[in-house]
């Protein structure tokens, strides 16, 4: 295993996997970029000089299912608009390759499903990118609590906010209800529901919910602008979060204990973290020499398909959260509290 470097195969060159997760491989140990799938044979041919691939390793969204004959790649990461990661997934996956897809797995539970038995159907693993569940002060907050630091947990707040803005590349299909299945909740909100999910590691059991979108902006024609929710967690825990399309960017929660609280703000960033611990004793800054979380979740699927573990955050992890949209969605339709 020491030596052993998975192939990883890129779909989709936009700004997330261009500035984020391409990067990243330089720090990774099990895994290696092999292959880019992409639109646009000029983007594909610059990335792949400055990575140094060689041009047979450039598919595109017609030949993508060829990956098949290239014993190279191992993995395939989806990087696509979110109504894509289905189709994406079931070809990829056919194509006899394991499947790493960003968040949100699918615009639906169905697809969700489908998506699961592909890759169960074709033995191989699929894997949601859910960086955060990968990144060192996330991590630490789940630790402290679990050891009690704050007594015991009573209720958490997360909030993830950025104004939308259509006339950028990455955010025009974002206002676009097909390829987008949703607004700031399928895109940011997530990062909430997700942070109450591993800080309780509980499952909630009833969600209510709010949403508006500003009469007359264009930009929330078809998706949600400003979205608030709550949960309930089976040991009792409750949960207030909200999730924008307009306010300025916003990253963040706190878990509020009997002894003492935690802060995490920003909490899901790329780079930056800066938590905080407040007990009887006072407030504390935790410094932690944090780390590349996109590496980290990368290396992680590699160790599990090399080890033949179930990754961390697995296809059923992305499932469960696309349901919990739903119902959140649900209960801000009819007004009234969705059991789960
Ligand atoms: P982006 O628009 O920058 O990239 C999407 C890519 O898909 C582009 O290269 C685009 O050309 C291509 N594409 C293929 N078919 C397309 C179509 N029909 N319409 C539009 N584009 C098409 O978007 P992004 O911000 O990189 O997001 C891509 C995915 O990554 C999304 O699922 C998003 O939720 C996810 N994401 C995750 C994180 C994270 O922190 N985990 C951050 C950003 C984005």
């Amino acid at each position: 295993m020491e030596n052993k470097k998975l192939g990883w195969a890129i779909v989709g060159l936009g700004k997330f996997a261009t500035e984020q997760l391409i990067p990243a491989f330089k720090d990774c140990k099990y895994s290696e970029l092999v292959a880019l799938v992409s639109g646009s044979p000029e983007k594909a041919a610059q990335v792949a000089a400055e990575y140094g691939l060689n041009t047979p390793n450039i598919y595109n969204y017609q030949n993508y299912d060829t990956l098949k004959d290239n014993p190279a790649v191992d993995v395939i990461y989806i990087v696509l608009p979110n109504s894509l990661h289905a189709e994406f997934t079931v070809r990829g996956t056919q194509a006899g390759k394991h499947i790493m897809c960003e968040k949100p797995m699918a615009t639906n539970v169905a697809d969700c499903q489908k998506m699961i038995e592909a890759c169960q159907q074709a033995g191989k693993q699929l894997m949601i990118g859910y960086r955060a569940q990968y990144e060192t002060y996330n991590l630490k907050c789940i630790e402290l609590i679990r050891e009690g630091k704050i007594g015991d947990l009573k209720l958490i707040t997360s909030d993830h906010g950025r104004p939308l803005k259509p006339d950028k590349p990455e955010d025009k299909w974002r206002a676009d209800k097909k390829l987008a299945g949703g607004g700031s909740l399928m895109d940011i909100g997530i990062y909430s529901l997700q942070a109450c999910r591993y800080l309780t590691g509980e499952e909630p059991v009833e969600v209510s919910a709010m949403m508006h979108n500003t009469p007359g902006d264009p930009r929330f024609k078809e998706v949600e602008e400003n979205i608030t929710f709550s949960l309930r967690f089976p040991g009792g825990v409750l949960a207030n979060c909200s999730s924008s399309y307009s306010f300025f960017e916003t990253k963040r929660f706190q878990a509020f204990g009997s002894a003492g609280n935690i802060t995490l703000d920003p909490a899901t960033d790329y780079n930056e973290h800066y938590l905080t611990l407040k007990t009887e004793e006072g407030t504390e800054e935790i410094k932690l020499k944090g780390n590349n979380h996109f590496a980290a979740e990368i290396d992680h699927f590699s160790e599990c398909i090399l080890e033949n573990k179930t990754p961390k955050t697995p296809g059923k992890e992305g499932l469960r959260d696309v349901k919990l949209m739903m119902a959140i969605y649900e209960a801000a339709e009819k007004g009234q509290p969705v059991k789960v």
